[in-house]
């Protein structure tokens, strides 16, 4: 123990990798080009989805993505990035057989039924528990059609365990009263939980692990190296020679790690919020199937999430779509104050199998956390556990081996 480790990247899965090795009793350095919650935990929809099963290359991926793209829907690709991304694209695409489609799913679920839990581990001691709600996820379906097209992931979660109940039109309501009457059925996971400020839960952890002794540096990773064992960080100021470095640089995280030779099919699928001025509509996340967005009551405001662009990681963002859901949303509250207050854009970091890669390296002292999709707030606490087993040597709970880093 008492390992020197760089944790490079303070998004939810860094800063839980930090405080994790740190309560293991190491000397920790987190460190951020930017700050912590700098990338696609700042703003995402908070809903942590305990025994969330369902990879994102389903069987008949292929039609699905065709209705999507249609104009107005949630999925775009931008053209001229799209001969960079067909390799990606072919890999996702050919996940989405059967046999592979059910293996992502179990090797998911083996990771997200302990979500809850890590959370709770993760909050104990620490000022951050008053934004974790135990207040569930719900979707909605308008028409019976959807929510008939929806049958196959409620019994993909029937079979790998993960409890759900499913709403009639009443009790719908008697949850989210304030909602239009425009919702027919309901699919609730009730032990699901919600990070009410994703910002602020993420500034206080970091804040909780400055407080024991961990340190938070601002500073830019341009390479990463190993010479005989001994890892050398290159930033835009100085050379660093920790013990032990971990990787978790979310969607930026393979440009970080040319110098040690190591590349994976990491993709980004960004994804954007509006904030609206709307307090006290929804008690709980909520998915609109149809419409294909979130809304979350945040203590900020109500945000709504939505899409996926295939995009490079630094192009400009294009706020067009995600404004273009206001009269939707309208739709479903409508007695809130539609004013839109800011706009953002995230890039989720995604590999083919819908699976992160929570490994060691080929070099030993060099240790891999990211890829975690739509699912990073939800696996950030499990992710810090694994790894924290990893650099301890010890053996894990569950089997890493679907999550290796050479699995490619
Ligand atoms: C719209 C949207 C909604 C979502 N909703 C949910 C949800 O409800 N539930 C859920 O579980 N997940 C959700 N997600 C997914 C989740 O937000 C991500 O999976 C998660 O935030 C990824 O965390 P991360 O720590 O890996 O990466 P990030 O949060 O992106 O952090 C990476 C960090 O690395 C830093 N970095 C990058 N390059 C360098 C460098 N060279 N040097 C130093 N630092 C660097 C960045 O500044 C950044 O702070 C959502 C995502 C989006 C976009």
């Amino acid at each position: 123990m008492d390992a020197k480790i760089y944790v490079l990247g303070a998004g939810i899965v860094g800063i839980c990798c930090a405080i994790t090795l740190q309560r293991d009793g190491h000397k920790v350095v987190l460190l951020d080009k930017t700050g912590p919650a700098a990338g696609a935990s700042f703003g995402n929809a908070g809903a942590i989805v305990n025994g969330s099963c369902v990879p994102t290359s389903t069987p008949g991926i292929i039609g699905n993505a065709l209705k999507m793209l249609k104009p107005g829907g949630p999925l775009s690709i931008s053209p001229t990035y799209l001969p960079k991304l067909l390799p990606w694209l072919i890999r996702f695409t050919l996940q989405s057989s059967e046999k592979n489609y059910q293996r992502n799913a179990l090797h998911l679920v083996a990771l997200t039924k302990h979500a809850t839990n890590s959370w709770q581990k993760l909050l104990k001691n620490t000022d951050s528990a008053d934004m974790f709600k135990a207040v569930g996820w719900l979707r909605l379906f308008e028409t019976s059609q959807a929510f008939n097209a929806n049958a196959s992931s409620r019994q993909l979660m029937t079979d790998l365990g993960t409890p759900y109940q499913t709403l009639s039109f009443d009790e719908i309501y008697d949850l989210e009263p304030n909602l239009a009457r425009i919702f027919q059925h309901g699919f609730y996971q009730p032990d699901c939980h919600f990070i009410s400020n994703p910002q602020r839960m993420l500034q206080s952890l970091t804040e909780h692990f400055v407080a024991n002794g961990g340190q938070f540096k601002v500073a830019e990773v341009t390479d990463i190296k190993v010479k005989e064992l001994q890892p050398m960080i290159e930033t835009t100021t100085e050379l660093i020679y920790p013990d032990k470095v971990v990787v978790t640089a979310g969607a930026w995280s393979t440009k970080l790690t040319k110098g040690i030779n190591y590349s994976a099919p990491l993709e980004t699928e960004r994804g954007y919020h509006m904030m609206l001025p709307v307090t006290n509509a929804i008690s709980r996340p909520i998915v609109s199937a149809e419409q294909a967005f979130v809304l979350s009551p945040m203590e900020t405001g109500l945000r709504v999430t939505s899409q996926v662009e295939l995009a490079a990681v630094d192009a400009p963002a294009n706020y067009a779509k995600i404004r273009a859901l206001l009269p939707k949303v309208k739709r479903m509250l409508p007695e809130a104050e539609m004013t839109e207050q800011s706009c953002w854009m995230g890039c989720r970091p995604s590999l083919p199998d819908s699976l992160p890669i929570i490994s060691q390296g080929e070099d030993k002292n060099i240790f891999f956390a990211f890829g975690h999709q739509h699912l990073g707030m939800t696996l950030g606490p499990i992710t810090g556990e694994l790894i924290a087993d990893l650099v301890a040597g010890r053996t894990s709970a569950i089997d890493l081996s679907p999550y290796r880093a050479d699995r490619f």
